[in-house]
C-alpha cells in the first residue's frame, strides 16, 4: 500500500483527506500538524474569542475519527524540510518520514507589518486556538485593547474583545474599513455600525512603534499621535506558508502554483488550501478550499477528471448586529452600471454592479439577508434582464425567508462550507435527516458563520417529514396553540385568567399539562397583575412544599446567598424537634431541608420558622449559591456573598419557565460552580463575567458568556435583563440551557445587554412590576394578604436609567 503524508492538520488538508477516504482506502495515511489540537473549525475562533463557544465545541474531527479511519496522527510536530528526490520529510523533532505522495496543506500565517516592538508582552496574532487562548487570558474588563487591522479578522477580534469587556480601538491603515471588500461608502456605513457597538475606529493611521517596557503600553503612529494600549492584536492580513513548497523545488509565486486538477509542478507532491495559488488567485475562505479538496481527492486517487475552475470571491462579517457581505467586484469601472440603495437612518447600504446585464459584484451593509441570491447570480452568471425591476427588492414570492422552493437545486445555501440546496435535500431524503443538528453533522451546512441557519431550517421544514412538529409544538390537545401564539393571544385579547383562555381558545377544562403552563403565561404577560388561580398550578405550588416519595413534604426556608444566622438556625432546630421532622439535611444548594413533614403541620412550621419560603418546589427562582469571596477568601477578587444575596433579593418569589438556579463566585476558581448555573456571576480582578444557560444535572452544559462588565451594579443589571428576557421568551418548562441554545447567545445578547436603552429599560420595568406584585408564598398562603408581612422589596429604580 502506498503512503500518503499530509502536512497540515487544518481545514483544507483534513477536508481533502475525508474526500480521499471516500474514494478508496488505497493509502497508508499519516497527518502532521504543528498545532497540538485535532482538526478544528478555524472560522469559529471568533466565536471562541467572543465566549460563544468553547474550544471543544469547534472540533471537526475527534481523535476517534483518525483512529477509526486508520489515519496516523502526529500532533505538535512541525515539518521543516522536504526532500523531493528521496521522497521524505523531516520534522522539527528530528523524525524523517518517507512518502509515496505528499500533500502540503500548511495554510497561512498572520502577516506581521513592519512595526517596531512587536515582541512585547501582550501583543498577539489571531490565527489559531493558542492565539485565541492567549488573547483571552489577557483580555479583562476595562483593558484598553487595540486591534491593528480593520479587515474581517480585525473587526471580528475587536468584537470578541469588546464582549470580554475591553475598551476596543481598531486601527486601520486605509481610509476605508474592509477596503479589500468595500467601497468608501460601504466602509463609512460599517464604521458607523462598529462605533454604534462601542468600538472606536481610527482610519488612515500608520502604526510605527509599540511602546512599553517589556509589556505593551501604547502605540505611536507615523503622524506622531500616541494611543494607550494594554493589549494589541495584529490582524493585518495573512501570508501563505510556502517554505516547504520552495524546499521541495515546486513552482511558487505568492503561493504554491497548482493547475485545474490541483497538481503542483511535481507529480508526487500535491497542495491544497490557503498555501496554493490557482490561476494567480490565493483563496482565504473555506468554501473554495473545500472544493479544491474534492478535486484533488479525485486526482490523487487516480480518478482524475473533476477540475477546479476558480471561485467568486465573497466575504461575510461575523459580527453580531453588523451585517456585511461583499462578493465579486466592488469598485465601479466605465463598463459597470451601479444599482444602489442607501438608508442612513437604518444604516443600510446596498450596491450592485452590473455589467452586460450580469451581476459583477455586490456590497451589502446593514442588511445581508439576500446574500445567497446574489451569490447564486454571480456563480451562475445569471442574465438579469428580466429581473431588472427586482434587483434590490425581490418579489415577495421570491423572498427567501418565505419560500425556498424557488431556489435552484445547485444553489449554495451554506457559503462557508459550500453546501447546496440539492445536498441538503439529498441528506434529508437519503440519510433521514430531520433536525438541524443532524443536518450539521451530516453536511456541515450551518457550521460556519451560521447565517444560513434560517434557510437550512426552512428547507428542513419544507422537506423533512417530522420537522414541522418538532418546531411548532402545540401546548396540548385542550389548547391547540403554540406557546408563542398563546402569549400573543393573552396579550392582545387582554385575557387575565387561565379559565378565560381555556373558555375562549380551549376545551374549557384544561389538563395537567396546559393549566400550569397557562398559569405561567398569564402571570408573565401581565407581570403578576392577573387573576391567580392556584388550582391551575402544580401540586407543589398549591401546597408550597415539595411532595416526597412517602407522601410527606419537605420544607426549605430561604437563606439568601446561603447565609444564615444563629437565631435562624435555633428556630430551625426548634421546629425540627417540635414537629418531629424526620431528617434535617444540608442541600447541594447551600440550604437546609426539613424532610418528612406532615401536610397538616406545614402552615404551623412556616409560622414558627418566621423565614420566607425557599421555593425549592417551584418553577421559579430557587436560590443563589455563593462562595465566600472577598469577605473571607484570600483569593477573592469580588464580593460574592453580598452580590449573591442582592441578586437573590432582587429576583426571589418570581416564577420562571422552569426552575432557575444561580451562582456567584469571587474568582475564576469557581468554588460555587457559577459556570454551570442558569445564571452565574464570575468575579475577576476589576470585573464580573455574567454567564447564562449553564447546567449540571442530567444535562451538563457550561454557561455561555453574556457580557463582561466592570461594576457589580452592571453585573446585576445584566443578570436581571437576561432573567426577564428568559421569562418572556422561553417556553414553559424550557430550562435556560435549552433556551440559550435554541435562541443562540448572539441573539440573546443583542436583545438584552446590547439592546437599545429603551428596550432594556422596558425589560427591567416589567421585571420590577412583577417583583412589586410578587409575594412570599408561605405568608400569602393562610391569611388574607397583609402587605406589611411581605418580604421587603429592594427598590430597583437605580437600575432603570
Ligand atoms: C479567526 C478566523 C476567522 C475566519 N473566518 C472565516 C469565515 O468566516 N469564512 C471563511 O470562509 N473563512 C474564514 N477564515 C479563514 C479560514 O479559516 C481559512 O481559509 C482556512 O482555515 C484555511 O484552511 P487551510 O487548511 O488552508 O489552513 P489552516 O486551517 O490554517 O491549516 C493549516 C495547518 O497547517 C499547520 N502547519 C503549517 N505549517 C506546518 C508545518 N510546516 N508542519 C506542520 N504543520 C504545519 C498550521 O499550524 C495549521 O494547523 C477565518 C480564519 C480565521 C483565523
Ligand atoms: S471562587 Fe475564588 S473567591 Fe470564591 S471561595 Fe473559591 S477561591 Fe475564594
Amino acid at each position: 500500500m502506498e503512503s500518503l503524508v499530509v502536512v497540515g492538520n487544518g481545514m483544507a488538508g483534513v477536508a481533502c483527506l475525508e474526500q480521499i477516504l471516500k474514494h478508496s482506502p488505497k493509502f497508508r495515511v499519516t497527518v502532521f500538524g504543528d498545532e497540538t489540537h485535532v482538526n478544528y473549525n478555524r472560522i469559529l475562533l471568533s466565536s471562541v474569542l467572543a465566549g460563544e463557544r468553547s474550544p471543544e465545541d469547534i472540533t471537526i474531527n475527534s481523535l476517534e475519527w483518525y483512529q477509526q479511519n486508520g489515519v496516523g496522527l502526529r500532533l505538535g510536530v512541525r515539518i521543516v524540510d522536504v526532500d523531493a528526490k528521496r521522497r521524505n520529510i523531516t520534522g522539527d523533532d528530528g523524525s524523517v518520514t518517507p512518502f509515496d505522495r505528499l500533500l502540503i496543506a500548511t495554510g497561512s500565517s498572520a502577516f506581521l507589518p513592519p512595526i517596531t516592538g512587536l515582541d512585547k508582552q501582550n501583543v498577539f496574532t489571531f490565527r489559531n486556538l493558542d492565539d485565541t487562548r492567549a488573547i483571552l487570558s489577557s483580555a479583562r474588563a476595562g483593558a484598553k485593547a487595540v486591534v491593528i487591522g480593520g479587515g474581517l479578522l480585525g473587526l471580528e477580534s475587536a468584537r470578541g474583545l469588546q464582549v470580554q469587556g475591553c475598551e476596543v480601538t481598531v486601527i486601520h491603515l486605509m481610509d476605508t474599513l474592509m477596503n479589500m471588500q468595500l467601497d468608501p461608502t460601504g466602509g463609512l456605513y460599517l464604521k458607523a455600525a462598529m462605533e454604534q457597538l462601542g468600538v472606536r475606529v481610527l482610519l488612515g493611521r500608520v502604526t510605527q512603534r509599540l511602546l512599553g517596557n517589556g509589556r505593551v503600553e501604547g502605540l505611536e503612529f507615523a503622524n506622531g499621535e500616541l494611543l494607550e494600549a494594554d493589549l494589541v492584536v495584529i490582524a493585518a492580513g495573512i501570508r501563505p506558508n510556502v517554505d516547504l513548497g520552495r524546499k521541495a523545488g515546486l513552482e511558487v509565486n505568492r503561493a504554491i502554483v497548482v493547475n485545474d486538477h490541483m497538481e503542483t509542478s511535481d507529480p508526487r507532491i500535491f497542495a491544497v488550501g490557503e498555501c496554493v495559488e490557482h490561476n494567480g488567485v490565493v483563496y482565504g475562505l473555506v468554501a473554495p478550499l473545500l472544493e479544491q479538496g474534492k478535486v484533488l481527492a479525485a486526482t490523487i486517487t487516480g480518478n482524475k477528471g473533476p477540475v477546479f475552475l476558480g471561485w467568486k470571491p465573497a466575504a461575510k462579517l461575523k459580527v453580531m448586529g453588523v451585517d456585511v457581505f461583499s462578493a465579486g467586484e466592488f469598485q465601479e469601472t466605465p463598463e459597470t452600471e451601479t444599482v444602489r440603495c442607501e438608508d442612513p437612518a437604518l444604516g443600510v447600504y446596498k450596491k450592485l454592479l452590473i455589467r452586460n446585464n450580469r451581476l459583477a459584484g455586490v456590497v451589502l451593509v446593514g442588511e445581508a439577508g439576500d446574500s445567497n441570491r446574489y451569490m447564486e447570480w454571480l456563480r451562475t452568471d445569471a442574465d438579469l434582464l428580466v429581473r431588472r425591476r427586482n434587483l434590490l427588492f425581490p418579489e415577495p414570492a421570491a423572498d427567501r425567508g418565505e419560500s425556498v422552493a424557488d431556489m435552484a437545486h445547485g444553489e449554495t445555501v451554506c457559503g462557508c462550507m459550500g453546501v447546496t440546496k440539492g445536498q441538503i435535500i439529498g441528506a434529508i431524503h437519503d440519510r433521514g435527516v430531520n433536525t438541524l443538528a443532524q443536518l450539521k453533522e451530516c453536511t456541515r451546512a450551518s457550521t460556519g458563520c451560521g447565517s444560513c441557519t434560517a434557510v437550512c431550517q426552512e428547507l428542513l421544514r419544507a422537506v423533512a417529514p417530522d420537522f414541522q412538529e418538532e418546531t411548532k409544538k402545540l401546548l396540548c390537545k385542550c389548547v391547540p396553540f403554540t406557546q408563542e401564539n398563546l402569549r400573543e393571544i393573552i396579550q392582545s385579547q387582554r385575557l387575565k385568567s387561565v379559565q378565560q383562555v381555556l373558555d375562549i381558545y380551549g376545551n374549557g377544562t384544561g389538563c395537567e399539562i396546559c393549566k400550569p403552563a397557562l398559569s405561567y403565561l398569564v402571570d408573565v404577560v401581565w407581570c403578576g397583575d392577573h387573576e391567580e388561580d392556584r388550582s391551575a398550578r402544580f401540586i407543589n405550588d398549591r401546597v408550597h412544599a415539595n411532595i416526597q416519595r412517602d407522601g410527606t413534604f419537605s420544607v426549605v426556608p430561604r437563606m439568601r446567598g446561603g447565609v444564615t444566622s444563629p437565631a435562624e438556625l435555633r428556630r430551625i432546630a426548634d421546629v425540627a424537634e417540635k414537629y418531629e421532622v424526620k431528617m434535617v439535611k444540608v442541600t447541594g444548594s447551600q440550604r437546609i431541608d426539613l424532610l418528612g413533614v406532615r401536610k397538616s403541620d406545614l402552615p404551623k412550621i412556616w409560622a414558627d420558622l418566621g423565614m420566607p419560603s425557599g421555593q425549592a418546589y417551584t418553577k421559579g427562582v430557587r436560590m443563589v449559591k455563593t462562595c465566600v469571596g472577598t469577605e473571607f477568601c484570600r483569593f477573592g477578587t469580588q464580593d460574592a456573598i453580598g452580590t449573591g444575596v442582592e441578586l437573590e433579593r432582587r429576583l426571589e418569589n418570581l416564577y420562571t419557565p422552569h426552575k432557575t438556579k444561580m451562582g456567584v463566585v469571587g474568582c475564576p476558581r469557581n468554588c460555587a460552580e457559577a459556570t454551570v448555573k442558569d445564571i452565574g456571576l464570575v468575579g475577576q480582578e476589576g470585573s464580573w463575567q455574567v454567564v447564562v444557560g449553564g447546567a449540571a444535572g442530567k444535562h451538563v452544559r457550561k454557561a455561555d458568556l453574556l457580557i463582561t462588565v466592570r461594576t457589580t451594579d452592571e453585573a446585576l443589571d445584566a443578570a436581571m435583563l437576561f432573567f426577564q428576557y428568559y421569562r418572556e421568551h422561553a417556553n414553559y418548562l424550557e430550562r435556560t440551557y435549552d433556551f440559550v441554545e435554541r435562541y443562540g447567545i448572539e441573539k440573546v445578547r443583542k436583545e438584552t445587554v446590547y439592546a437599545p436603552e429603551a428596550q432594556k429599560k422596558a425589560l427591567l420595568q416589567r421585571l420590577q412590576k412583577s417583583k412589586t406584585l410578587s409575594r412570599d408564598a408561605w405568608l400569602e398562603r393562610d391569611a388574607p394578604m397583609n402587605p406589611t408581612q411581605f418580604v421587603q422589596i429592594q427598590p430597583m429604580e437605580s437600575l432603570v436609567q
